[in-house]
């Protein structure tokens, strides 16, 4: 019985390719994002490794010795750059990473040189511990920069494994097609709660916001990366009522209690939304690929509407 067992744990592991010979690409991404599109796009030809969970702020990540062990046998680093990266990167591409993933390789990936950023300051400017100073860098949260995307990610890991370059075109123009299927429908679906006022915790959700036609009124934090202050919550409660906001958004890696404190005082929801892949810890949930990320988000704000539009 015992040595059945064993067996089928060999097959299983063996057909999930992590048994046979290393796969041609290896890819470090540093959040689970981009892990998760280098693996639809390169299929059983990457590994992917996501440096961070959906319960880590990417913004504040220790560049532990871990990291830096497992970078050095990346071909490819997929990041979203702008900046986010910016407290941890840099170490690990110091201490660890090869030369081919260094900035100006093709094995040096950042989502943000490749779409257009949303809130650009006109200065560039980190004063006051401002986290977005070369713009907003949550740019996955628009599908429609995925799809740009996973065109990217086909060209560079042709170049890095050329034998792959038909395979990864292939892949790249299936997800093209299905993903714009989806974001057609969800845009359908959004026109129910298109200029609906919200409130979010972090700037983290400009892109999901343009793209589906909400309106942010306010985030909790004064500044992005500077902790909410009792004045400044107290003047959005204000706001809450002023423009009828109805929600607020929040990461499952967001801490809860200055948005659990307005969602009670205001009795509007604080919207823990998926953000990106991976199981939420707090509430037993997530999105488990990325087509979910959206899929429940679209469908937590179905929610919030129909509760708005209860007298
Ligand atoms: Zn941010």
């Amino acid at each position: 019985m015992i040595r059945f067992a064993t067996l089928v744990l060999a097959a299983a592991i063996a057909a999930a390719g992590a048994f046979p010979a290393r796969a041609a690409v290896d890819v470090f991404a540093c959040e689970p994002e981009w892990a998760a599109l280098a693996t639809d796009i390169g299929g059983d030809r990457v590994e992917a490794f996501a440096a961070t969970t959906v319960m880590q702020d990417p913004h504040h990540i220790r560049a532990r010795p871990s990291l830096i062990a497992r970078i050095r046998r990346a071909d490819l680093l997929f990041c979203s750059g702008a900046g986010l990266e910016i407290g941890w990167l840099p170490v690990l591409l110091q201490r660890g990473a090869p030369a081919g993933v260094q900035p100006g390789r093709p094995g040096h990936l950042m989502a943000a040189e490749h779409v257009a950023l949303l809130d650009k300051p006109a200065v560039l400017d980190r004063a006051q511990g401002d986290l977005h100073p070369e713009g907003n860098p949550h740019l996955h949260l628009d599908p429609r920069n995925l799809v740009t995307l996973a065109g990217v990610v086909a060209e560079r890991l042709a170049l890095l494994d050329p034998e792959g370059k038909a395979y990864y075109a292939a892949r790249a123009e299936a997800f093209r097609a299905t993903w714009n299927r989806a974001i057609a429908e969800w845009q359908t679906r959004a026109r129910v709660f298109r200029d609906m006022p919200v409130i979010v915790q972090h700037k983290a959700w400009s892109y999901l916001v343009a793209w589906l036609e909400l309106k942010e009124v306010a985030a909790l934090e004064p500044k992005p990366g500077l902790p909410p202050t009792a004045s400044h919550l107290e003047s959005l409660l204000r706001l809450t009522r002023a423009q009828n906001v109805a929600a607020i958004f929040r990461a499952p890696y967001d801490s809860p209690q200055a948005s659990e404190w307005l969602s009670s005082r205001a009795k509007i929801p604080a919207l823990t939304l998926p953000y990106t892949v991976g199981a939420d810890t707090r509430d037993g949930q997530g999105a488990r690929t990325l087509h979910e990320v959206f899929e429940r988000t679209v469908t937590l704000l179905e929610t919030a509407a129909k509760r708005k539009a209860q007298p």
